[in-house]
């Protein structure tokens, strides 16, 4: 190279250097967590072009962006969006006005994703999903599994129904061509023989599963033949309870044994079966004989059809006698006391709220804090319960080259939090920003948000009236 083009090219090298780069959105002076190590770095700015990040750095090499518009974090707190692993849409057809209005509350509470675990609305989940992805709704980004695989007439609405190994495939055929993004199977009616071939033949093609598991087959077994996630935490009790591969039975409780459920747990970690816990859900129902949820504020939010699915768990839950409280009580308390020993084994926890239609006073939107507070007083770290809400789903999705932390490449999803959710994970409720897809809402468009759905909803008419 000559000593003019040496020169040359340093002009055009420091021009390059001189001449800004676009940028949409600046969060300047940021302490940014890092979801997987919990290192916290103070001092960054968080550069975003559409819906990308596109550097995270210092303030000094931030300067070579020039946002459209610069937000000072003011040495705030900044974690990935949150994801909730476990909700649902449903109801019936009524109910869909109801269910859309749901949306808003999950960014407005800093989730910016949510995994459907089916319900009876799976057409308009999957419309939803469409076009959030296209940007002409407003809402979390959301994975659904479609309808979900049962046996004939099962108690849960909306399902596909298979009898036979073809019913299964062809269930399957369907569900790939809806392009869902895992399949659900569960157990009321369907038979553990179909329930073993489903699990196989959904990972044969490909796609994740996440189940209930059958009685009659062991929990070891459902890891065996490649389940993806276990929802619910009862199954991590009743895997404590099968000995020498005979499948449990009787008091789960008395014949958990510790060694057992560490082996089946390791096995889980191993071949990377999740589990979504869901304690709000279980906490929330085991207590409906004490605490009064007819004068919850969020019920604003919540539309009168949806309202009335709560009475189903409610009246169950008046009918049980002090034993069968007081059960439920020592059920919730002993089955969420496993969870540091998932956590020891190193398997993948999700949080899930099962918030939706049904599940009573287990709100979408704020729920999942509800579930993170839950999961650290169980004995995670919040680290670890952070992670659950974060990277983990986006792992489990595929998702996380482009979802689940804040890294340049990633997706333009962040929470800005007044104080560190890693000392104290109530801090997770203390949300000054959310940005979703690029978006930035500040605290007052939040507010917005929330009161506009209080507002439609209180003008929702009243089924049956
Ligand atoms: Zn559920």
């Amino acid at each position: 190279m000559t000593r003019f083009s040496l020169v040359a090219a340093a002009l055009v090298l420091s021009s390059v250097h001189l001449q800004a780069q676009p940028a949409d959105l600046v969060i300047a002076n940021a302490r940014v967590i890092d979801v997987r190590t919990g290192r916290v770095t103070p001092g960054q700015s968080i550069v975003m072009r559409g819906d990308t990040i596109v550097a995270v750095t210092d303030r000094a090499r931030a300067a070579r962006f020039r946002g459209a518009r610069t937000v000072d974090a003011g040495a705030r707190f900044v974690i990935p969006g949150l994801w909730d692993m476990h909700v649902h849409f449903g109801g019936g057809d009524t109910l869909i006005a109801e269910n859309r209005s749901l949306l808003p509350l999950y960014p407005a509470h800093g989730i910016v994703a949510v995994r459907d675990a089916a319900g009876d609305l799976s057409e308009s989940v999957l419309a939803w999903r469409d076009s959030i992805a296209a940007g002409t709704l407003d809402g979390p980004r959301i994975f659904t599994s479609g309808p979900k695989i049962e046996g004939i007439k099962s108690i849960w609405p909306g399902d596909i129904e298979v009898e036979t190994r073809a019913g299964v495939d062809s269930a399957l055929d369907r569900l790939e061509a809806m392009r869902v993004d895992f399949v659900k199977i569960t157990d009321n009616t369907l038979t553990p023989d179909l329930f073993r071939y489903a699990l196989g033949a959904v990972r044969a093609r490909g796609l994740k599963s996440s189940a209930h598991i059958p009685a009659a087959v062991p929990v070891r077994e459902a890891i065996m033949l490649g389940l993806g996630s276990i929802e619910h935490l009862s199954y991590a009790v009743r895997a404590g309870a099968e000995h020498e591969g005979r499948v449990a039975s009787g008091d789960l409780f008395a014949n958990f044994d510790t060694a057992t459920a560490m082996a089946t747990y390791r096995l889980m970690a191993e071949r990377g079966t999740a589990i979504t816990p869901t304690l709000n859900i279980s906490r929330t129902l085991a207590w409906l004989d004490t605490d009064n949820h007819a004068n919850d504020p969020y019920l604003r939010y919540i539309g009168p059809g949806l309202r009335n699915t709560y009475q189903w768990r409610v009246e169950r839950a008046a009918v049980a006698d002090a034993a069968a409280i007081e059960r439920r009580h020592r059920m919730y308390d002993f089955t969420s006391a496993r969870l540091p020993m998932l956590q020891a084994a190193g398997v993948t926890i999700l949080a899930g709220t099962d918030a939706g239609f049904l599940n009573s006073f287990d709100y979408p939107g704020i729920g999942l804090h509800d579930e993170l507070q839950l999961l650290v007083r169980a004995g995670l770290t919040p680290l670890t319960a952070l992670q659950a809400a974060t990277i983990n789903g986006a792992r489990f999705l595929g998702r996380d080259a482009r979802h689940g932390t804040i890294e340049v490449g990633r997706a333009a999803d962040l929470v800005l939090l007044d104080r560190n959710p890693l000392v104290d994970i109530t801090a997770t409720r203390g949300i000054a920003a959310v940005v979703l897809r690029g978006r930035y809402r500040d605290r007052t468009a939040l507010d917005a948000m929330l009161r506009e759905t209080a507002e439609r909803v209180a003008r929702m008419p009243i089924p049956g009236k």
